[in-house]
């Protein structure tokens, strides 16, 4: 029988008639003859409400017993999904990450799947069960219980998908797929049908949230086809896979970026130490012979004051630039599209502090109060007119 996996999002799950709306699809699906693994999520703004009740107690809380705190959220909807579904009369069980064979390496936070040893979910898959699993979390080898970064409920999907050699992954949530740009901010954005790995990923990788960066690497190496769909407004969906048909251009706004600039390449080597070790992301890193600078996306980093003072006291002569944003257009038509990005910003009176290009992103910085604008002039002029 053909397993599929199916991953919900907080507000999927946010509440308990959500989720028993979410039994019932994941009780026809599995009654038309699928076998169902269903990953979870915590329930609404859960793991934001933790984070906050442990930076009560402690500004800088210890990693690890942050994730200890952090896997409880999945811990209570995988128990009351499981419950939903059996009172249906479908058999259910739920399993925590470790249960799941998820094992990691030994960082807290933002921790990497290096393994799945599935036995305990193929088992109970073959017992005619539907399989539910809280996502986020995993065990290290050292058996310590991890969390994978914000967002990282997708990671334990596609990584699953891949491990039990699903036929696709499914990801709900409350859009229907991927846009050209974020509705919100840009009420003409594109649904766009179809995305390669590629895109998908440098789109994460500079704030779009729809779907973790980690999960569509996992997709790509895999070969897993993530299918981008809405829980409750079925219809439409976006589909991530290798060889797409025409694709599609999108502009994606991230705020809170700092560019810093450091001396020399050793103070660089230092720098991104630090970044790394608390999980700040860094890129579009040069190093000149003037010096080397580096866009840290602070708004993904689980703590960036503590990282800021590391970085102030350890690299000496360190610079840093904050209030910035950036507007970053990603996919067809970013080969001949960078001039055209600094007229379309000049035109409408926003400095660009700074462009960078590679093959497939075009990257401006603004200032962050500009992040929306800049979004909505690249939407208009560059992307709609593709
Ligand atoms: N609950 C976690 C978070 O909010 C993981 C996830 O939802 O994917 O980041
Ligand atoms: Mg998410």
């Amino acid at each position: 029988m053909a397993i599929v996996v199916q991953k919900y999002g907080g507000s999927s799950v946010a509440d308990v008639e959500k989720l028993g709306r979410v039994a019932d699809k994941v009780v026809a699906a599995r009654r038309a003859g699928e076998d169902v693994v269903v990953v979870v999520s915590a329930m609404g703004k859960t793991t934001d409400q933790l984070l906050a009740l442990a930076k009560q107690v402690d500004e800088t809380p210890p990693r690890r017993e942050l994730d200890m705190l952090l896997t409880t959220g999945e811990r209570v909807s995988m128990a009351l999904l499981s419950m939903a579904i059996q009172k249906r009369g479908v058999d259910a069980i739920s399993f925590t990450g470790s249960q799941s064979g998820i094992i990691t390496n030994d960082r807290h936070f933002d921790a990497r799947i290096i393994e799945v040893r599935p036995h305990r979910i193929e088992d109970e898959l073959a017992r005619g069960k539907v399989v539910i699993v809280a996502g986020y979390q995993g065990m290290s080898y050292r058996r310590e219980i991890t969390t994978l970064g914000r967002g990282g409920s997708d990671t334990t999907a596609i990584a699953l998908a891949a491990a039990l050699g699903a036929a696709r992954a499914e990801i709900y949530s409350d859009v229907d797929g991927v846009y050209s740009a974020d509705p919100r901010v840009v009420p003409e954005a594109r649904h766009l049908p179809e995305l390669t790995y590629e895109q998908m990923q440098e789109m994460a990788s500079v704030g779009a949230k729809v779907l973790n960066a980690q999960a569509v690497e996992f997709a790509r190496r895999a070969g897993i086809a993530i299918h981008a769909r809405s829980t409750f407004q079925p219809g439409r969906e976006s589909v991530v896979r290798r060889a797409v048909d025409g694709g599609g251009t999108a502009v994606i706004g991230q705020k809170g970026i700092v560019r810093a600039r450091v001396r020399d390449a050793s103070a660089l080597r230092d720098a991104l130490a630090i970044a790394s070790e608390y999980a700040l992301p860094a890129r579009d890193v040069s190093l000149e012979s003037e010096g080397a600078t580096m866009v840290l996306a602070t708004s993904l980093a689980p703590d960036w004051a503590a990282t800021r003072a590391r970085l102030e006291r350890e690299v000496p002569g360190i610079a840093m630039e904050s209030g910035l944003g950036a507007a970053s257009i990603v996919g067809g038509a970013v080969s001949e599209a960078l001039l055209d990005v600094i007229a379309a910003l000049g035109r409408r009176e926003i400095v660009a502090r700074g462009v960078v290009q590679n093959a497939t992103r075009i990257s401006a910085l603004v200032r962050e109060d500009d992040v929306d604008r800049a979004v909505q002039t690249l939407h208009e002029e560059i992307v709609a007119k593709e």
